[in-house]
């Protein structure tokens, strides 16, 4: 019998799992139904030019990922895949937040009470509001639903500070949203230490960041990568799992699922089991929220009116503005990310993007017109991180099948962080279970 273990899915969640299982000495076989790695965090390699299919960051309390991305790296210094900076969340001329460089909790205590665009009334309510939080561990009943969790909030606080979070973090309206993986988020950015909410931006694609490293590491240590190869199939048998591709049919020592919540169904067409199907249940009850990005590229620098890379947008209709330029990019590109909003999806492209410009217009008088645009639309960029939803876990499925992805992490919402601690702890299991 083979000892060998197949990963199918070479999402940031199959990586991080292929990575695990190779550093510990098992030969790896991971397949990807895509020509390029990544999943929902790859590189687009369009016709002029290369971007990311969704404009993405990362948070310094993301130390699984930051852990894998020293594996596969090695002495890479981080500078030269981040910008790394303090949380600095600027409207221009509406609010700012930065975090004070002192130790935690502090830099947040410090931010708040010093923020522009509140009121000293709403800066001491935030800070009240926090203190509350930490009091409580954190801790609030499963079906809370974030909107409910700021009822005592002021408006400013909410529409400034916590729903922008919130957004970017779940990925989910205020009113649907988690509160209970809210504040998850909240601790283990704001409460342990000041660099955890560091905004980490990558300054090479995503691609680069992590799937492509991870590859060569896998196949470094006798392992394989299988690009353009999708699993049509998988049946657990007593000693092993045999999986199907359209060309091959092969034999293996376990399986690890990586692929997303909604493309489940079709690989355990063939292996109908109690557990798949409760796992199939969970997933159908799932909705999901799009993020939409729009680059726009301008034929010269962007002059903004506050020289960082990452700006809050008022959200009409762009919710954030990161100058690619300033991240290692071409001079004059813009990424402008729309998150959950379903509006935004029945507006056409071309007008899509003028509306764009014409709000990048109103920070920048001077802006000439852009040279090109592209928008990119991930219909299903994460599972709707909804209060009291139940979701399925990472790692054992029934004996030798194994299951992984940003979905089935308890405490992270769907994010690249979820993806790789549930990448890794399935791995965990496996190697655990000596299959
Ligand atoms: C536009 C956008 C912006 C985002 N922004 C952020 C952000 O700023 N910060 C953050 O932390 N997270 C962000 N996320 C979320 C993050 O990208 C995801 O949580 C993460 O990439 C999910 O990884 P995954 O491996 O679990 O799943 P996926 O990336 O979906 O990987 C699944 C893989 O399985 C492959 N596959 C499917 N079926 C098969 C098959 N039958 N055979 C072989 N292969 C198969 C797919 O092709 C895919 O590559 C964003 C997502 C999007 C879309």
């Amino acid at each position: 019998m083979t000892e060998r273990i197949a990963v199918v899915g070479g999402g940031w969640a199959g990586m991080a799992a292929a990575v695990t299982l190779a550093a510990a000495g098992r030969s790896v076989c991971l397949f990807e139904a895509a020509r390029v790695l990544g999943g929902r965090a790859r590189r687009v390699d369009l016709a002029e030019r290369k971007v990311d299919n969704g404009q993405h960051i990362l948070l310094g309390a993301y130390a699984q990922t930051l852990s894998l991305l020293r594996t596969v790296h090695g002495g890479r210094a981080q500078h030269e895949l981040f910008d790394r900076r303090r949380l600095h969340l600027e409207q221009p001329g509406v609010f700012r937040l930065k975090t004070a460089p002192l130790p935690a909790p502090w830099h947040l205590a410090t931010a708040l009470l010093t923020a522009h665009g509140l009121s000293r009334n709403e800066r001491l309510s935030t800070v009240a509001f926090v203190r509350r939080l930490r009091r409580c561990g954190y801790r609030c009943a499963g079906q809370l639903t974030v909107s409910t969790l700021l009822a005592d909030q002021p408006d400013a606080a909410v529409t400034h500070l916590w729903e922008p979070l919130c957004i970017a973090a779940l990925n989910t309206p205020i009113e649907a949203a988690s509160a209970q993986i809210f504040l998850n988020v909240l601790r283990v950015a704001f409460a342990a230490h000041a660099r955890d909410s560091d905004v980490l931006i990558p300054r090479i694609d995503l691609t680069a960041l992590f799937p492509a490293p991870a590859a060569a590491y896998i196949a470094t240590r006798s392992g394989e990568v299988r690009l353009g190869e999708a699993v049509s199939g998988l049946t657990a048998l007593a000693d092993g799992v045999r999986l199907e591709t359209q060309a091959r049919e092969e034999h293996f020592a376990a399986a690890l699922i990586a692929v997303g919540p909604h493309q489940l169904a079709d690989l355990f067409a063939a292996q109908s089991s109690h557990a798949t199907s409760v796992v199939l249940a969970r997933v159908a009850a799932f909705a999901y929220e799009p993020i939409r990005t729009i680059y726009l590229q301008y034929p010269c620098a962007l002059r903004l009116p506050v020289p960082i890379p990452m700006l809050k947008l008022n959200g009409d209709p762009g919710q954030w503005l990161f100058d690619r330029g300033q991240l290692g990019g071409a001079p004059g590109l813009a990424a402008v990310v729309i998150s959950t909003d379903v509006a935004a999806g029945r507006v056409e492209h071309g007008v899509l993007a003028s509306a764009i410009d014409t709000q990048l217009r109103k920070l920048m008088a001077d802006l000439p017109p852009p040279v090109w645009e592209q928008t990119i639309v991930e219909r299903r960029a994460t599972y709707a991180c909804t209060a009291g939803l139940a979701r399925p876990a990472p790692g054992a499925l029934q004996p030798r099948l194994y299951l992984a992805g940003d979905y089935t992490d308890a405490d992270f919402p769907a994010t690249l962080e979820a993806a790789t601690r549930s990448g890794v702890a399935a791995a965990r299991q496996i190697l655990a279970a000596h299959v």
